[in-house]
């Protein structure tokens, strides 16, 4: 599944409930699935960390799509050459910064 229709279908599934919510509150609730992926990488098993990841994407491309961004397009201009930072891929930060690991 690509990055743009994982936004599309969080969209058509939840975008009315998300527009009225709004993008302070839907933050919220972003947050506490971040808690909960945090929960389930230290404590739970592979079941649940899946849904866990599932649901922070999830709450992530709705905060996307209120704030008019196009993840899948975002995504190819920041990070569709490599790195940001250096440029590479793999990343080469760390060969010219010894302190970044
Ligand atoms: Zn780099």
């Amino acid at each position: 599944m690509e990055l743009s229709e994982v936004q599309r279908i969080v969209r058509d599934t939840y975008g009315e409930h998300d527009r009225a919510r709004g993008v302070d509150a839907t933050f919220g609730w972003f947050v506490e699935e971040v808690g909960e992926l945090s929960r389930a990488i230290r404590r739970q098993g592979h079941e649940e960390r899946v849904e866990e990841f599932t649901d922070v994407l999830a709450w992530l491309v709705t905060l996307a799509d209120l704030c008019g961004i196009d993840l899948d397009e975002a995504m190819t201009q920041r990070y569709g050459q490599g790195c940001p930072s250096c440029g590479s891929s793999p990343c080469r930060c760390g060969e010219l910064d010894p302190a970044r690991p």
